[in-house]
């Protein structure tokens, strides 16, 4: 299938070809297939050479830019497997259309979608034997984009390398699909209008380090992240967009320049709507939220994200006060817009939307 692709294809030999890890306690990130995607930019040819290869390690000059200044961008996307072998991606093209979107904010060449795409399924294709069977386990793809050229000087970078790693992960919910803890910090910001918390960018994360690791000593799994200028306003989960269930109205910040709009919130917005959900996008401040978890009208909050998919709050701490949401419990509305999106993922329902795109 990758033929007339202008995509070079090298497959791993024998030897090279690894053994596949077993499908229980994979964890995430920790095992890598046998191939990967690699595409070369430079100022000269555009981007050349690309080729599917043996995944293979790369020497890399230590004045590489991406090493000082971090111009670095990623998408983390899902393959999965249907009960007949069929290979799904979810919304591929919105993830390439996305990195698009963080290329340009950092300076970076933008990517031809059409041959990046035909590049993933191809990859995927190839590496399919590597998708997990086992329920809720899925290959994570890793498409990135770095600086490479040997310079030092704050400027766009001449050359970049542009890669698609994969890694099979288990489920996220090995001990069943239950809320989290999560510590709401008044003290560090994630990301700020201007900047660029609304794009995928490396800086984001590696910022975002401390405060995670605090909420975890803390006991928390992950940090509720408000705007940075007021501390008021409610911004993102972790690395999640966030979601509140509030009288009969589903609520969520807009994407106003510090929010990274997630495919997982938009598809779960398509999804409430066509379930005849109201679903709100405004500005809520971390006081609404105590206020409406206090008089009961908060049923339910919840992360979105191709991670988790949805991962559900069953209790957040604000300033050394904590709050229950619905008793600590799973709440309805996280639970069917679980099961459904896994259904579709999965191609076990039909796809109103046609998310799904088939590789094979
Ligand atoms: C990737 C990411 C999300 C979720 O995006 P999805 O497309 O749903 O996976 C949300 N917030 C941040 C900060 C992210 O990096």
């Amino acid at each position: 299938m990758w033929e007339n692709l202008e995509i070079g294809l090298e497959k791993a030999s024998q030897e090279q070809l690894k053994e596949k890890p077993s499908q229980d306690g994979l964890g995430f990130g920790a095992h890598f297939t046998d191939h990967m995607f690699l595409m070369k930019w430079d100022r000269e040819r555009g981007w050349h050479d690309a080729k599917i290869c043996p995944y293979h390690k790369f020497m890399l000059d230590p004045a590489a830019m991406v090493f000082h200044y971090g111009q670095a961008i990623f998408e983390g996307m899902k393959a999965y497997k249907g009960n007949k072998e069929q290979v799904y991606l979810f919304r591929p093209q919105d993830n390439i259309e996305r990195m698009n979107v963080s290329a340009l904010r950092l300076c970076m060449p933008r990517l031809p979608v059409e041959k990046v795409f035909k590049g993933l399924k191809a990859l995927v294709y190839l590496d399919r034997d590597w998708i997990p069977t086992v329920p809720g386990a899925t290959l994570y793809i890793r498409p990135t984009m770095i600086a490479v050229e040997p310079a030092l000087g704050v400027r766009p970078s001449g050359q970049y390398y542009f890669f698609i790693i994969m890694c099979p992960v288990g489920s996220y919910y090995p001990e069943g699909f239950g809320p989290t803890k999560i510590y709401v910090t008044d003290k560090y910001a994630r990301a700020v209008k201007g900047g660029v918390g609304d794009v995928k960018t490396s800086g984001n994360y590696a910022a975002s380090i401390m405060a995670a690791q605090e909420a975890h000593q803390a006991g928390y799994t992950q940090v509720l992240w408000l705007d940075a200028c007021e501390h008021k306003y409610v911004e993102e989960v972790g690395t999640s967009n966030i979601f509140f269930m509030i009288n009969d109205e589903l609520v969520t910040p807009p994407l106003g320049g510090s929010i990274l709009p997630g495919i997982t919130r938009d598809s779960v917005i398509q999804l409430a709507r066509k379930w005849g959900l109201k679903v709100v996008e405004k500005p809520i401040t971390i006081d609404e939220v105590i206020e409406s978890s206090s008089n009961g009208t908060l049923s339910e909050a919840f992360g979105t994200g191709t991670a988790a998919v949805i991962s559900p709050v069953g209790e957040f701490c604000y300033q050394n006060q904590t709050y229950v949401i619905n008793g600590g419990q799973t709440g309805t509305l996280s639970q069917r817009l679980f099961d459904e999106l896994q259904a579709i993922q999965s191609g076990q329902l039909e796809d109103p939307f046609k998310w799904m795109t088939r590789v094979g």
